[in-house]
């Protein structure tokens, strides 16, 4: 199959075009680079099957674009991952993320109706808000502040939830919904201010392991591989979602703290400091509900966090290692 993917270098983006790749597939792969990095693509760019377009697919395609860019035969397949997705994102370039949830999301759904394409948006476990329903089902409206800190990421997901459904009952675009809950893995940016890239590069370089208030949140951790396979099972399936894909297993941020300590064999000290006002609205718990996808995809997660941790520990200890080479002065 001739398949796009959107979001190509991004931390999950990148993963899912290796494994298309594997299939023997055709990935074109787009992105424009803002948190997504081309060394997460260096595996994929070695690849004869995968061409990289460096482009925002916010900005309109115009007919000529589209048959320079995409123009060898109809794509099968769009896969709609890009966005920044950090909160410290949330608090840098929100009216980035706004304009890719949105005018990002129409541009694929045209696509995709041009090329008579299946479409997969990635949507997220940010649309429950901070859920008043535990764990969270499909059929769970959401608890979300529309002008807080997160509502760029948060509204712009439920928008284009909303675009994709329209699209998918208006215009009879094939389209499936799913609903990322948080990811880690090998590729995340050492610099993306979330909790597992945080703790481990504290961890590495000896610092203390920054807890945001007593530590008691909770969140639901998948492993990016078996993210990847369930978001390539919800494409090939006749679902149209939404789709919950993510790893029911919950722990609190201070269980993580103390695991990321001992799989490091750190000496960080673990120091609570105050929610920053950027984070205002952290949901206080979150644990999908994965009924949908084990009955619709037979989908679940197999990696559980200490199993799936090392990989990321081992990216980020080499990663960090070769940054001050980097940084240096010719
Ligand atoms: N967190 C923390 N210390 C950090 C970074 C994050 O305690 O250095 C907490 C944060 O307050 C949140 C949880 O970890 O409750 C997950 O944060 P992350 O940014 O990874 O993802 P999200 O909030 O989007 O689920």
């Amino acid at each position: 199959m001739r398949v796009l993917v959107a979001g190509a270098a991004g931390f999950i983006g990148s993963h899912l075009c290796d494994s298309l790749l594997a299939d023997s597939h055709t990935v074109v792969g787009i992105d424009n680079l803002v948190s997504g990095r081309r060394s997460n693509l260096t595996a994929a760019l070695a690849h004869p099957g995968f061409i990289f377009v460096e482009r925002d697919i916010a900005t309109p395609f115009s007919d000529d674009d589209l048959s320079a860019l995409f123009g060898d035969g109809p794509f099968d397949e769009v896969y709609h991952l890009a966005s920044p997705a950090s909160p410290a994102d949330f608090a840098t370039i929100p009216l980035e993320i706004l304009e890719t949830g949105s005018n990002g999301t129409k541009h694929m759904l045209q696509l995709a109706e041009r090329h008579g394409a299946r479409l997969l948006l990635a949507s997220t476990s940010e649309v429950y808000g901070d859920p008043l329903v535990h764990p969270q089902p499909e059929s769970y409206w959401g608890n979300v502040d529309s002008i807080g800190p997160r509502s760029c990421y948060d509204e712009a997901k439920r928008f284009a939830e909303a675009l994709t459904s329209a699209y998918r009952r208006h215009r009879g675009v094939d389209t499936v919904i799913i609903r990322i809950f948080n990811t880690y893995g090998p590729r995340m940016r050492p610099d993306d201010g979330r909790v597992l890239t945080n703790f481990i590069t504290q961890a590495l370089s000896g610092a203390p392991i920054t807890l945001y208030g007593d530590g008691s949140q909770t969140r639901s951790f998948c492993f990016v591989d078996d993210e990847v396979r369930g978001i390539v099972a919800a494409m090939r399936s006749g679902a149209a979602g939404p789709v919950n894909l993510g790893n029911p297993a919950e722990v609190t941020m201070r269980e993580v703290a103390e695991l990321v300590v001992q799989l490091t064999g750190s000496s960080s000290p673990i120091v609570t400091v105050p929610l920053p006002t950027e984070r205002t609205g952290d949901p206080a718990r979150r644990r999908p509900d994965i009924t949908l996808a084990r009955t619709l995809l037979g989908w679940e997660p197999t990696i559980g966090l200490a199993d799936g941790l090392p990989a990321m520990i081992r990216d980020l200890a080499a990663e960090l290692a070769v940054m001050p080479a980097h940084t240096e002065p010719a």
